[in-house]
């Protein structure tokens, strides 16, 4: 049995609308060893090992269904069993994933396609490889194959380590309390890198966080913060409580501060966190010295300053309120009379909420040295038994981190103490921030009973509060997002993706440059690269899920168009989890036989993924049966179809019960490009004034140009910004290389074009048809080497008839073809389409072909030359000087 692939796909795919890991494992022999074959031993010690399983329903959907479904008549294949157990690792981590889907793979015995649901990447790779171990771990010796299990490896390790790896990668507890309360408003995130940097909200909307600091947190609060001398003067200053403190060097300084100060005091480092280095309630010279000495070993300079009788308390303040108050407790035992305190520390920590897999919550208790000077302090060892109802301390600071406890008390704070903290966090200037509070009750006013700030705290860990030990837990995250996403300020960019065989870089092209015109920052990503407001930013194929990412992350777009393709689809998933509109152009067959997909049906159920995960709108070729048919595939509030046929019968139907389409409508003066909604009836531009459109007689660029309009009016943009944009819209080289690029100063006409499929090629052959020529018609075509025969022969059959000569050549790439390959086949087929001889010329080499054609083009001619070295070939066209030409000026 082993993983013979994997796909990891980060948004919507053909196996869910989020993000799922999916295998290919081949059990090979153990295709014959059904879990009912390897027998309720197996199932059992399974069970053992994971016990979660024995809660999961499976096809039963009630628990126990999987262990019913095991042990039942051949049990089920192991692929199966895979998938639940990788799930199972993952919620044992403490990951919350149900998801998983395993199915035979059709004509390929023994092979499985196993699909789970992951919530952290590397994690869910380590789950899936973990099941595989351990399933192979349990099979019986004559099934296990040599090589597969190290000798020393163990389950009980290797499931700790694994809980331990998805813990260290898993966000903090205040940052995921901030990123489920920021999901709970819809508010997007992403997660920036590997630590608790997170992006919430898309493009400039964005708001960072970083733990608990913000974006909006001034660097210099946090500075004074840290600063504990600062912090403590002008909290002092403004009358708040606060301890006597003095800043000390030497030893002789601090016995002489400690004095001053009067007894007992504390000694802390200067510039300390986590409680280390700190000495409390110190009551001679010589307790200071060593508390001085102790603090010297963190930082240059030691504070001394009074000792506050009481509790600590920690009060969180979010945007000038008061949040949570909690009173923190050091770690500690409490005696029963019987057990040793060693007994009781082991005793505390069984609490699961101190064990692997939930450290996040609580910490165990170490008995270590502090703890024994500790425990010293109060004349005890660890062999002693306190008696019942006696406290020892064995932390001197109430940190969680070392084991101490929280108990909320927000619902008892007393009002001076509530507006004391809130007070305090605004003299600093922190908008998240937790004042430390020392006090013997903080039901009581400070102003009657004492006690003090001793620190005041930015990026305040919020794990005490959303999980408190005691009491009730406070939803402190809330409050943040609130402050940085105040009610009614936007969190998300419009998003349109657009998919289709042909024609999706011009489409998302011209739905950008609308966005624009229309006052936004739109970001795009296509197969040319990354367009940031216009310009491009990063260069090649950028249609996967990185690109996706890239846009929404970039602190301008307020907008973002998606040229969504195929590849990406197949290999990683959409890049966003769900689109505001979504179009499919067109599903021909280009590339069939890749990856698994043979069949338009299949093809179409790729690209039909933009449309399922559309949430306002749906925009449908409905002159394209296979594109037709999705319209039963999306949730959309609205189904927009786009059709260039006035009178399809299904459209106007639609458009009749007050659908939305786009529609081509002949006039004597033209085709009008034609929306209708709820309706209305809205004529929105004349074709023969879109430039890309050459006059109207590129039909696929009508068709491009429709779609866009068809997306910018169903995400809210202006009638005028629409037209605007199309008529401003152009398709040079410089702009859209290879993309219907015309070349007119020669005395004839070039077309320069990179179609390579035969959808592509028939679309330019048809234009050629169309233009107004006075001479002849010649073309330069060929085929990508690595598409089936039956394609470039369809390629060939595309331009057959419309020409009057024929060059054919090949790519510099052959990809797999012998060097004339393609150009013979081609114009074999030409002459079986009845194009004589004498009209096809084979040229295989590219540039060599494109200079035959530059040739024989006379005035008034039209050359169409498909390209695929495009910076070379349409530099050799531009560059061409045309026989008996008078030399231009440079
Ligand atoms: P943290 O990282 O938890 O904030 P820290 O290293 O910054 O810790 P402080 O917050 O100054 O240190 O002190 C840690 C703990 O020591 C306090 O929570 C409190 O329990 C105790 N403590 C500090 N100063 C005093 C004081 N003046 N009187 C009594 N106890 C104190
Ligand atoms: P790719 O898959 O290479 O990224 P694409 O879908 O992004 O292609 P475009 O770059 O916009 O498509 O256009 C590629 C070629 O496809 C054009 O040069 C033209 O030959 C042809 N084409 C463009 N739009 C259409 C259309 N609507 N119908 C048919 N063919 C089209
Ligand atoms: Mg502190
Ligand atoms: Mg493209």
């Amino acid at each position: 049995m082993r993983i013979i692939d994997r796909s990891v796909f980060v948004g919507p795919s053909l196996y869910a609308h989020f993000p799922v890991i999916r295998l290919e494992l081949d059990l090979e022999r153990l295709e014959d060893w059904p879990t009912g074959k390897l027998g309720p031993a197996f199932v059992d010690a399974l069970i053992e090992a994971v016990p979660g399983l024995a809660e999961h329903g499976c096809s039963y959907r009630t628990p126990g269904g999987l262990i019913r479904r095991m042990k039942e008549g051949e049990g089920t294949w192991l692929g199966h069993v895979l998938e639940h157990v990788a799930i199972e690792l993952q919620n044992m981590a403490g990951e919350d994933v149900t998801f998983g889907k395993t199915r035979s793979i059709d004509g390929r015995p023994g092979v499985y396609s196993v699909v789970y649901e992951y919530a952290q990447r590397e994690e869910g790779i380590e789950a899936g490889e973990l099941a595989l171990k351990l399933l192979r771990s349990l099979l019986p010796a004559e099934l296990r194959s040599a090589d597969a299990i190290p000798e020393d490896w163990n389950w009980p390790d290797a499931r700790d380590a694994f809980i331990r790896y998805a813990q260290r990668r898993a966000l903090g507890p205040s940052t995921m309390s901030l990123v489920k309360a920021a999901e709970e408003r819809n508010i997007p995130w992403l997660r920036l890198n590997e630590q608790s940097l997170v992006q919430l909200g898309h493009g400039k909307y964005q708001q960072r966080i970083q733990a608990t600091v913000t974006g909006k947190t001034p660097h210099i609060a946090v500075e004074l913060a840290s600063d504990k001398e600062e912090t403590n003067k002008i909290l002092g200053s403004l009358g708040l409580p606060v301890p006597r403190q003095e800043l000390v060097q030497s030893e002789g300084a601090a016995r002489r501060a400690a004095r001053r100060i009067g007894f007992p005091v504390v000694t802390k480092p200067y510039n300390g966190n986590h409680g280390r280095g700190i000495s409390i309630r110190l009551t001679s010279d010589e307790e200071v010295v060593e508390g001085f000495l102790k603090a010297k070993e963190i930082s240059r300079s030691v504070i001394v300053e009074t000792y506050l009788e009481g509790d600590d308390h920690r009060l969180l303040v979010v945007n000038g309120e008061l949040v949570a108050a909690t009173k923190r407790t050091p770690g500690h035992v409490v005696g029963d009379g019987t057990h040793t305190i060693r007994e009781l520390v082991e005793i505390v920590n069984q609490d699961p909420r101190r064990g692997i897999g939930h450290e996040k919550v609580l910490t165990r208790i170490e008995l270590d040295a502090q703890a024994e000077m500790m425990m010293a302090r109060v004349d005890v060892t660890a062999d002693t038994v306190p008696e019942a109802g006696r406290i020892i301390y064995l932390r001197s600071t109430a940190n969680l981190s070392t084991g101490g406890t929280a108990t909320d008390v927000t619902d008892i704070i007393h009002p001076d103490n509530r507006e004391m903290a809130v007070r305090a966090i605004k003299a600093i200037g922190l908008d998240v921030g937790g004042v430390d509070f020392l006090s013997t009750n903080i039901a009581e006013s400070y102003k009657t009973i004492g006690g003090g700030i001793c620190e005041v705290n930015a990026a305040p860990g919020f794990r005490m509060h959303v999980a408190p030990s005691e009491g009730k837990p406070r939803d402190v995250a809330g409050p943040v997002i609130d402050m940085l996403f105040p009610q009614g300020t936007p969190s998300r960019v419009p998003i349109a993706a657009i998919t289709g065989t042909n024609g999706k870089t011009t489409t998302s092209r011209m739905l950008a440059h609308i966005v624009k015109m229309a006052g936004y920052t739109p970001g795009l990503t296509t197969t040319d690269g990354v367009y940031i407001d216009g310009q491009r930013t990063v260069e090649g194929d950028m249609t996967g899920p990185v690109s996706a990412r890239m846009v929404l992350a970039d602190p301008q777009i307020d907008f973002a168009v998606l040229e969504t393709a195929r590849g990406g689809l197949l290999r990683a998933g959409m890049g966003v989890p769900k689109v505001d509109v979504g179009a499919v152009l067109n599903v021909q067959s280009d590339h069939l036989g890749m990856k698994g997909i043979d069949t338009l049906e299949q093809l179409a159920e790729v690209k039909r993924i933009v449309v399922e995960v559309a949430e306002d709108c749906a925009v449908l070729n409905a002159d394209d049966p296979n594109v037709l048919k999705m319209g039963g595939y999306t949730d959309a509030k609205v189904i927009c179809y786009v059709t260039m046929n006035p009178s399809h019968g299904l459209v106007r139907e639609h458009i009749r019960a007050g659908g939305r389409a786009c529609a081509l409508e002949g006039g004597v003066n033209g085709q009008m490009i034609t929306l209708y909604d709820k309706g209305s009836h809205i004529p929105l531009l004349w074709t023969h004034l879109i430039p890309a459109t050459l006059e109207g007689k590129a039909l696929h660029n009508v068709q491009n140009a429709m779609f866009a309009a068809a997306m910018a009016f169903s995400m809210g943009l202006k009638l005028d910004a629409i037209r605007a944009g199309l008529r401003t819209f152009d398709s040079t080289f410089f702009q859209a290389p290879g993309r219907m690029n015309v070349f007119n100063e020669h005395p004839f006409k070039v077309l320069f074009d990179y179609g390579h499929n035969a959808h592509a090629v028939a679309a330019m052959a048809d234009l050629a048809k169309r233009l107004d020529v006075s001479g002849r018609r010649l073309v330069v075509v060929a085929g990508p080497g690595d598409r089936r025969d039956e394609d470039l022969r369809e390629i060939a059959r595309a331009v057959a008839g419309g020409f009057d000569h024929y060059i054919c050549r090949r790519d510099d790439g052959l990809r797999g073809r012998a060097p004339d390959e393609v150009p013979k086949l081609i114009a074999a087929t030409l002459r079986e389409h009845g194009v004589p001889d004498e009209r096809i010329s084979l040229i295989p080499d590219e540039q060599e072909a494109i200079d035959a054609g530059l040739r024989m083009a006379q005035p008034g001619d039209v050359l169409l030359i498909f390209a695929d070295a495009l910076v070379r070939s349409w530099k050799q066209v531009i560059k061409f000087k045309p026989e008996g030409a008078p030399e231009k000026a440079p």
